[in-house]
């Protein structure tokens, strides 16, 4: 299977990020957004990482315009229906990415295959509420994009090897090394990770640590290039609690129950990053 035009859904941070490794390696893009000033900060995103590059010389201002003009922006979702390959990276939130899988499922051509970069929600069960749950796949991609290497494939209970292997080349063309993980709650990366993120926040809470203290030990102590904290607020502290939820109730195991501090710093909005506040001030 030859796949060559990739339709984004959700152009967060994410979303703009599999967009820009994907213009990268010569697929057409075509970005979707419920909001119109996500889809302009998607697009100021990637322009602005495609500049990066051509400052460290990694590609010419020719190549930049090439891969910018294979880049289209919709808030259309139906503008995604020939794409050969829909990746679904909306706000981690049950409800939200069912309505668009059906809504996908709905409008795309009978070929075309349906990925979702969910951190946590069960692939299975997203693929059972389309007519083609032999297409569906996750294709679970991490933060920065353009940085990080590894994507996790994880295979629904119906995923057909046609989708697991196109997804894989796919994910090598953009130069990426795949993981393949069954489909259970947290995956692989986050099934380990969110534990340590949520302990982290307990330790914050109960005031073991300054937030600069927990990080500082984690990052001198165990050799992690960056603190579960700044970790937390950079992945974005409403995704981490969504990732918790999702564990807790599909294990029913205590261990994976969210931090009140962290459902707290949701309520107040302070998101991480991409707010401007979390764990720290940005
Ligand atoms: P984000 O909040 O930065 O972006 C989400 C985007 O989805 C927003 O632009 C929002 O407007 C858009 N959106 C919401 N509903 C929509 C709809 N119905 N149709 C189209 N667009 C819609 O979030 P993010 O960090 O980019 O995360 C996106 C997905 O990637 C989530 O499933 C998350 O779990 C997953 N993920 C996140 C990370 C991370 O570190 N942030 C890592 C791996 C995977």
């Amino acid at each position: 299977m030859d796949l060559k035009k990739i339709g984004i859904v959700g152009s967060g941070q994410m979303g703009s990020g599999i967009a820009q490794v994907a213009l990268n390696s010569g697929f057409e893009v075509i970005l979707n957004d419920i909001s119109d000033t996500q889809l302009k900060n998607g697009q100021n995103i990637i322009e602005k990482g495609f500049s990066k590059l051509v400052q460290k010389e990694k590609i010419t201002e020719e190549q930049k315009k090439e891969f910018m003009s294979k880049l289209s922006l919709t808030t259309l979702i139906e503008n995604l229906a020939d794409c050969d390959i829909v990746i679904e990276a909306a706000t981690e939130n049950k409800n939200i990415k069912f309505e668009i899988f059906k809504k996908i499922d709905s409008i795309l051509n009978e070929k075309g295959i349906l990925a979702t970069n969910t951190s946590s929600i069960s692939i299975t069960e997203l693929a059972a509420g389309t007519k083609r749950p032999d297409k569906v796949i996750g294709m679970h991609f991490m933060n920065p994009v353009p940085v990080m290497k590894l994507v996790e494939l994880i295979r629904g209970l119906q995923t057909n090897d046609e989708t697991y292997n196109a997804v894989k080349t796919v994910s090598e063309k953009m130069e990426k090394i795949t993981v393949m993980s069954q489909d259970y709650p947290g995956f692989i990366v986050n099934r380990i990770l969110l534990p340590m993120i949520n302990e982290a926040i307990f330790v914050l809470m109960e005031g073991v640590g300054s937030a600069e203290d927990i990080d500082n030990a984690m990052k001198l102590g165990t050799n992690q290039p960056m603190g579960p904290l700044a970790l937390a607020d950079f992945i974005g502290l409403d995704t981490c609690l969504s990732i918790l939820e999702v564990m807790y109730d599909g294990f029913g195991d205590l261990k994976y129950k969210p931090c009140p501090l962290l459902k707290k710093y949701v309520k107040a909005g302070y998101l991480g990053k991409k707010t401007g506040k979390g764990f720290y001030k940005y």
